[in-house]
């Protein structure tokens, strides 16, 4: 039984198919994939093309759990599968790898009708509410409540990013009333709060920022910095930039309150030479043109100028080289892309079964891993998903001749 049919819930039901198991998979919505589709929408990032040494760094503290995962599916591996369901890949120029025509509907499509032709059985709106006292899994449906007992069973059932497609963390009080440990969920690659003025507001929401520098130095004095782009929002900044810095700056603010990032507008160019050019003489000319002739500073990034600097300090050509701005707050958990936190590693063993929970695996989103965006969200989901349907193989192998009855009956 798999509980959840996402990426890595659909992965783990292709490995138990081909193992010759009966699976049936169950999710809460009316069709599968949901979060999957979503993520094909601007364009699905299902892997990254960079040295396998870089990618597994992206998983900062959490490289050691999920390095095995990578290790058995690699990126590499993952468009050749992609590549066996009849849809060819791409590496954009960031490294970033997509599918050709961008989309998850046509892979997904593909995908659900191999695993049908395998044999595997799908169940939508059940909506899983627990164990019974006897072991069995209860699910809410259209014809009421319904249980099932499972000789494996499989949680797949996402973070807490996006609830209206079905991951809405519902397992968390579940899984934690059998004791099971789970770190609290955060949000992950998400945008920050910073409050703009109604003026900047009005006039940049929606604009992109490109080609800027984000540095943010931690209060254990750490810096981290970033180059690209972002999207000034009507309450702050999201996009690919801030999210490559979220993590740390989510956590300053759970610790401080607040964290202060400092934008360079002008990357590349030596302060000294943006010194001279601010301060060369512009006789009649206004300084927002003097600024846009010498320096390219136009549009929003001109605007951010002006919102950021005090107007006193704007006559100093120091303080127009970069703009600070000061980050109040981390946007609500439903708005991130993804979630930090989840069941911890350390209540699994190797096979990402639940110690206290034998024949009960997890996997994907719901562990407590997280990463950037850029492919690396996607790619541990799937090698996850293929972990535990290895290790369901294998316990089912052990543990021969129980009964399960799925699927649910009232
Ligand atoms: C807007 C957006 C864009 C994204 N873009 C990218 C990208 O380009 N690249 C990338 O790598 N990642 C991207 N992601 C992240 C990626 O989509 C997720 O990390 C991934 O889908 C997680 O897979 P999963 O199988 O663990 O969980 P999910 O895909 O969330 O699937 C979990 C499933 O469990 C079901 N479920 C939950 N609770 C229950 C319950 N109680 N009973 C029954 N069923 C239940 C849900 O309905 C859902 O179908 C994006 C996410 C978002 C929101």
């Amino acid at each position: 039984m798999i509980i959840g049919g996402g990426p890595s819930g659909l992965m783990a039901a292709e490995v138990l198919s081909a193992g010759g198991v009966r699976v049936d998979v169950y999710d809460s919505m009316p069709s599968f994939g949901r979060k999957f589709l979503m993520a094909g929408k601007g364009g699905l990032n299902i892997t990254h093309a960079e040295a396998h040494d870089a990618f597994l760094a992206r998983y900062g503290a959490r490289r050691p759990n999920v390095e095995p995962l990578l290790n058995d599916f690699s990126p590499a591996a993952l468009r050749e599968w992609v590549g066996g369901l009849g849809v060819e890949t791409f590496i954009g120029s960031s490294g970033r790898v997509f599918p050709t025509g961008m989309k998850a509907a046509p892979l997904l499509r593909k995908w659900l009708h191999r695993l049908r032709d395998a044999g595997a059985k799908f169940h939508v709106r059940h909506r899983w509410l627990g164990w019974r006292e006897d072991g069995a899994l209860n699910f809410a449906t259209p014809l009421g409540e319904q249980s099932a007992h499972a000789d494996v069973v499989i949680l797949a059932l996402g973070g807490g990013s996006w609830a209206r497609l079905g991951s809405d963390a519902a397992w968390v009080p579940l899984l934690e009333r059998r004791g099971i440990r789970i770190t609290p969920l955060q949000s992950a690659n998400c945008g920050f709060d910073i409050g703009w003025s109604e003026h900047f507001r009005s006039r940049f929401a929606g604009q992109p920022l490109k080609s800027v520098v984000a540095t943010f130095t931690d209060s254990h004095g750490v810096t981290h910095l970033r180059q690209g782009e972002c999207i000034i929002t009507d309450s702050g900044i999201e996009g690919g930039l801030v999210y490559a810095l979220c993590a740390p700056l989510r956590d300053e603010i759970a610790a401080r309150g607040a964290a202060v990032i400092h934008l360079d507008l002008l990357p590349g160019r030596e302060p000294q030479r943006v010194l001279a050019e601010v301060a060369h003489p512009r006789g009649a000319k206004s300084l927002s043109t003097h600024l846009q002739s010498h320096l390219g500073i136009k549009g929003v990034k001109a605007g951010l100028l002006r919102e950021a600097v005090p107007k006193e300090d704007f006559a100093d050509p120091v303080r127009l080289a970069a703009a600070l701005k000061r980050l109040v707050a981390t946007r609500p958990i439903d708005e991130a892309i993804s979630t930090a936190g989840g069941v911890a590693f350390e209540a699994l063993d190797a096979q990402l079964m639940i110690r206290t929970a034998p024949g009960v695996f997890c996997a994907g989103e719901m562990l407590d891993w997280e990463a950037p965006t850029g492919g690396y969200l996607l790619t541990a989901c799937f090698a996850s998903g293929r972990a535990v349907g290895a290790g369901a193989l294998a316990w089912l192998e052990s543990h021969p001749g129980r009964n399960a009855d799925s699927p649910a009956q009232t």
